[in-house]
């Protein structure tokens, strides 16, 4: 069997280390291991030092809260109770959000799959293919009206268990822009892994420029979006898998099936202003496939996405598409007679500027 995973580099600085660097005057870095992911931030103007350091302080008190493996985190104490949880307000609020979420995708977007995930070896590490009976049976633990919220209080039942790794990183970017713009940062760029966050542009005053993997070559780019104070979410079934028997299964599961999805899009690239619902659409597209996700998006027109399915197409919606670059001439843009008009088009632009690449260790 063969694991690959966007962590491993990570492991090589596990154990949330931070390093602060000046690289202007008036510049800031700094790095953390947290999350299950390598988080590296860039802010300008005099306070960013004070305001990374909060940035840091946020992710990491996040982090003690969303955790699935920590038994003490307010994830880990619902997972282990049998009714009702006392727990802090912000997991109260991603989890009703996530519960909104999964009515809002018709079911794509789920939160407790955690004990068939769980079972497929994507938290301990113990990758198996299951046989169908176990997967059944644990199916009957999950489903997101086995959870409710009220106040602080979350109650699970028929041991349902929930899991915010799809949408936690989104929202503690979003919450890490607000801690920015509270000191006064009107220029930064925050990656938590394949999430981007931008704070307003660069300090020159031009857009940032964020380059999304090619999937099937992850060391290169496929394209490259630039955008102002949005957040950019890339989720990909490349990110996190395990082969057997010359299979691919990939760390998002398909509720329906309680399986790792097989999905026609490669990776799904959701941009907008909440980078809570980024995140989550994200995952949701892999599970909806293009065209669901496509249905979606022409429902809600201010978020915006890029798709890459598995026959080399790109599908780009037309709110981004004036900011769109094509860098891999290999995928094809899906002419999409509503979203993209003929003529819309740009010819690809290969001495594109990046800022940041959307890389995912
Ligand atoms: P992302 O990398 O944001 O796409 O999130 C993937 C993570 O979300 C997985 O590692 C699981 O923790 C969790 N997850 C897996 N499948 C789903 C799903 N269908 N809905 C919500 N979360 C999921
Ligand atoms: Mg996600």
């Amino acid at each position: 069997m063969m694991m690959k995973t966007k962590h491993a580099l990570a492991f090589l600085c596990a154990g949330a280390c931070l390093i602060m660097s000046a690289c202007t005057p008036e510049c800031s870095e700094s790095s953390l291991f947290a999350m299950d992911t390598y988080m590296t931030f860039k802010a300008y103007g005099e306070n960013s030092t004070e305001a990374l350091s909060q940035v840091t302080a946020e992710i990491q008190r996040l982090e003690k809260l969303f955790s699935v493996t920590d038994p003490n985190s307010d994830i880990g104490r619902i997972n282990s109770s049998l009714g009702p949880s006392d727990v802090s307000s912000e997991t109260a609020a991603l989890i009703a959000r996530s519960l909104e979420i999964n009515k809002e995708t018709n079911g794509a977007f789920d939160i407790t799959l955690y004990p068939v995930s769980k079972e497929w070896g994507f938290t301990t590490g113990s990758y198996h293919v299951p046989d169908s009976e176990t997967i059944n049976e644990l199916m009957k633990q999950t489903g997101s009206d086995k959870v409710t919220v009220s106040e602080n209080i979350v109650t699970v039942s028929d041991g349902a268990q929930a899991d915010l790794g799809g949408i936690a990183k989104g929202y503690a970017g979003q919450i890490a822009a607000e801690i920015l713009k509270e000191n006064g940062v009107t220029s930064a760029l925050l990656s938590l892994g394949g999430n981007i966050q931008a704070i307003g542009s660069k300090p020159d005053g031009t857009a940032w420029s964020v380059g999304i993997k090619d999937p099937e070559n992850t060391s290169q780019l496929a394209a490259a979006v630039s955008v102002c104070d949005k957040a950019v979410v890339t989720s990909g079934t490349y990110e996190r898998f395990f082969e057997e028997n010359g299979t691919a299964y990939c760390h998002i599961i398909d509720p329906k099936t309680g399986c790792p999805v097989q999905s026609d899009l490669l990776s799904a690239t959701v941009i907008g202003y909440d980078g809570t619902l980024c995140d989550a659409l994200s995952t949701a597209f892999i599970v909806m496939g293009q065209q669901k996700a496509e249905e979606y998006l022409n429902i809600h027109t201010d978020i915006d996405a890029v798709l890459i399915t598995t026959d080399h197409r790109i599908f780009v919606t037309n709110g981004i598409f004036g900011d769109f670059s094509l860098i891999e001439n290999s995928y094809s843009i899906i002419p999409h007679s509503t979203l993209i008009k003929k003529g819309e088009r740009s010819e690809p632009d290969r001495n594109f500027p990046f800022s940041i690449f959307n890389f995912q260790f």
